[in-house]
């Protein structure tokens, strides 16, 4: 699986970051989720399309 984020989409609100830490981290200067991986390790494949169902603005692109 791999995941990107769309910057003209996100809404900065942290909670991919929250929802898994291991795939997404918060970049504090430019207040915008990032992906942090090539490739996302299946034990958070889960965790990862629940960010993505959850992100609101719908920023998180999954391709599994
Ligand atoms: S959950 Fe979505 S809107 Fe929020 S920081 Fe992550 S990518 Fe951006």
């Amino acid at each position: 699986m791999k995941v990107r984020i769309d910057y003209d989409l996100c809404m900065g609100d942290g909670n991919c970051h929250r929802v898994c830490p291991a795939v997404f981290d918060y970049d504090d200067r430019n207040l915008r989720g990032v992906v942090k991986v090539d490739v996302v390790p299946p034990e958070h494949e889960e965790a990862v399309r629940r960010a993505a169902d959850e992100c609101a603005p719908g920023a998180i692109a999954v391709e599994e």
